[in-house]
């Protein structure tokens, strides 16, 4: 379905952006990975994607550097040929009551959940353009819905992602190029792993009985969604199934934002 496209997933050395990742690739696009992690480490997933005969290249571009945002485009264009699919996917918490929310945690979260979006946006979109055909999938949350408390940065960047991602929608509503949001509920990556890891320490419990206790929180399935439904999700909106979805912000949250 998307051989011959290429894909940009910002963040995909780990967790959701690596689910989609391979989504991706499993419908034949050649990807543009991106993140941190260690060389040898990443060598061998470009090995592993690219086993069907995807082009797998990778970038350590630091989403938080809007010089390094441009330059993760313009590195795809060069080593892929084109940039038709952009995921935005990298992320980060931190967690803190409002008025104990440092400064810099406030700019380094905003600017890697909202504002490297807009920065990728803009940067490939005249690529889209040049060929009427697009996809821009931006990993919003539930957290782009609804609130929780002490997530004040990563909430106001989720929801303002979610205003970011109705604006190009618009903006591009006459041609072959779409815009949408996924918003992921709990997902068992790394990122989540530490809030886990807190909470059990705050709590003195188990990591086990702590993960039952943040699922029983918020999300009423109870159960985790995983790296591989998010790539499905990912995989059908660059599909021509999805042509006149545009501007949504699609759930998978196990009934989280039901509530
Ligand atoms: P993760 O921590 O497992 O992965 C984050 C990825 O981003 C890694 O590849 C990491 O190397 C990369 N990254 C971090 N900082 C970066 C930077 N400055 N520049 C480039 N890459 C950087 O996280 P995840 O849980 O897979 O989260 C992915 C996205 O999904 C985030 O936007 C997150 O907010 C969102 N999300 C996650 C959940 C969840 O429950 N895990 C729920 C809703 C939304």
């Amino acid at each position: 379905m998307l051989k011959g496209k290429s894909a940009i997933v910002t963040g995909s050395t780990s967790g959701i952006g690596l689910g989609i990742a391979r989504a991706l690739v499993a419908q034949g696009a050649n990807v543009m990975l991106n993140g941190f992690g260690e060389a040898a480490a990443i060598s061998a997933l470009q090995a592993e994607l690219g086993k069907g005969g995807a082009k797998i290249a990778y970038s350590g571009a630091d989403m938080t550097k809007p010089d390094q945002v441009a330059g993760l485009v313009a590195d795809t264009v060069r080593e892929l040929g084109s940039v038709d699919i952009l995921v935005n996917n990298a992320g980060m918490q931190h967690v803190a009551p409002v008025d104990a929310f440092p400064l810099e945690m406030w700019d380094k979260v905003i600017q890697l959940n909202l504002t490297s979006c807009f920065q990728a946006i803009r940067a490939a979109l005249p690529e889209m353009k040049k060929r009427n055909w697009g996809r821009i999938v931006n990993i919003a949350s539930a957290h782009g819905l609804v609130a929780s408390a002490e997530k004040s940065a990563y909430v106001a960047a989720k929801h303002g992602l979610i205003g970011l991602t109705k604006v190009v929608a618009l903006e591009t509503a006459k041609s072959g190029i779409t815009a949408n949001a996924i918003c992921p509920g709990w997902v068992l990556t790394p990122l989540v792993q530490k809030q886990i890891d807190a909470l059990a320490a705050r709590k003195g419990i188990s990591g086990e009985a702590a993960k039952i206790e943040l699922l029983a929180e918020k999300q009423p399935s109870q159960e985790f969604a995983t790296p591989e439904q998010i790539g499905g999700l990912a995989a059908f909106l660059c599909s021509p199934a999805a042509d006149q979805i545009r501007g949504a912000s699609l759930s998978i949250d196990g009934g989280w934002t039901a509530q």
